[in-house]
């Protein structure tokens, strides 16, 4: 019995393993249906969700700007190259949030490659916010749409209806992933509109380091009383940082917000000498979580941006709590991060 078991096993394994070998040696010499992946690449981690709830498993993902540095003045390493390289098409914020990258794509991409800005086509000119941090006789509008989920709608709307052009075969895919997506999208713009009824009215205001809300304050009836950061990055001159203490002392704002990309002692001396709370929480272009944890997504971030705001607003984020931040189709991309 025991030496027919061996002999069995002496017969069956090695054939197993040829056949396993065989199997792998296939795949790697003729990987017909991986070849015809389209390959993705985004910049920001949200764009890159974002694009990773549409495609699911159906795209070669990769977002190249990793999580946890400075998106604004992030410049591309030659091995982004190779990336760029390969790319058929690049995803982008647009609105100069990613001048560097967009100039090394420009350079190194496909001639046939395609670049998809989605800030570009989602609104016009005559609704760019210019401000503090980005003054208009600079140029650059304020980029940050994807924190107005109004906005990442049809940012999820336009990737859709790019990778079906690029790739029609999978077409029924993207369109019943971005459905899915875009009917999540909403449940979280109800669970926001939800939230803020219970933030005490004088309180719907934001005081923040980096310079991401006012898209999403324009939705939903927040007033940005300022943003910190000068628009080159440097810190706010004393008569500035001054007068936003004299603001949030009068107006008894609860709290004031930095980010840990951006650590503020200035914010945090603000916050202290104005007697507000000084939260340094908020992330516009890092997910929560790691790659292929539920909240590793938009949503996650979404939500804990916000439960973390409006809870120290003097509100409540039960109903934010109740969305599902997955990704609808799986996590695929490749996100990467600073280490
Ligand atoms: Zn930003």
């Amino acid at each position: 019995m025991i030496l027919a078991n061996i002999i069995t096993w002496f017969i069956i394994l090695p054939a197993a393993l040829f056949f396993t070998a065989c199997g792998r040696q296939e795949e790697t010499a003729s990987p017909v249906k991986a070849e015809k992946k389209l390959n993705v690449v985004t910049t920001v981690a949200p764009i890159t969700s974002i694009v990773e709830n549409v495609a699911g498993d159906k795209i070669r993902l990769i977002g190249i700007i990793p999580e946890g540095i400075n998106s604004h003045t992030f410049e591309p390493v030659p091995s982004d190259v190779k990336i760029l390289a390969v790319a058929d098409l690049l995803i982008a914020n647009g609105l100069d949030l990613e001048i560097p990258a967009l100039k090394l794509a420009g350079a190194n991409m496909k001639k046939e490659a395609a670049v998809l800005r989605l800030g570009d086509k989602t609104i016009t000119e005559k609704e760019y916010i210019y401000d503090f941090s980005f003054p208009k006789d600079r140029g650059h509008p304020n980029p940050h749409l994807w924190l107005n989920p109004e906005h990442a709608m049809r940012y999820a709307t336009l990737v859709r209806d790019e990778l079906i052009r690029l790739d029609p075969e999978n077409k029924s895919a993207y369109e019943a992933n971005s459905a899915a997506f875009l009917k999540k999208l909403e449940t979280l713009d109800q669970a926001i509109q939800e939230s803020i009824k219970t933030i005490p009215e004088g309180n719907r205001r934001l005081l923040t380091y980096h310079d991401s809300w006012p898209y999403f304050a324009r939705r939903y009836g927040f007033q940005i009383i300022g943003a910190v950061q000068p628009s080159d990055f440097s810190d706010p001159s004393p008569k500035e940082v001054k007068r936003l203490i004299d603001q949030i002392r009068k107006e008894k704002i609860p709290a004031v917000f930095g980010s840990e990309v951006f650590p503020s002692p200035v914010l945090e001396q603000i916050a202290r000498e104005g007697k507000s709370r000084y939260i340094d929480k908020l992330r516009d272009d890092e997910l929560p979580g790691k790659p292929g944890e539920a909240q590793h997504s938009y949503i996650g971030m979404m939500i804990e941006n916000l439960s973390t705001m409006f809870e120290a607003l003097g509100g409540s984020a039960d109903a934010l709590r109740k969305v599902d931040p997955a990704p609808v189709a799986g996590a695929y991309a490749d996100y990467r991060r600073k280490d």
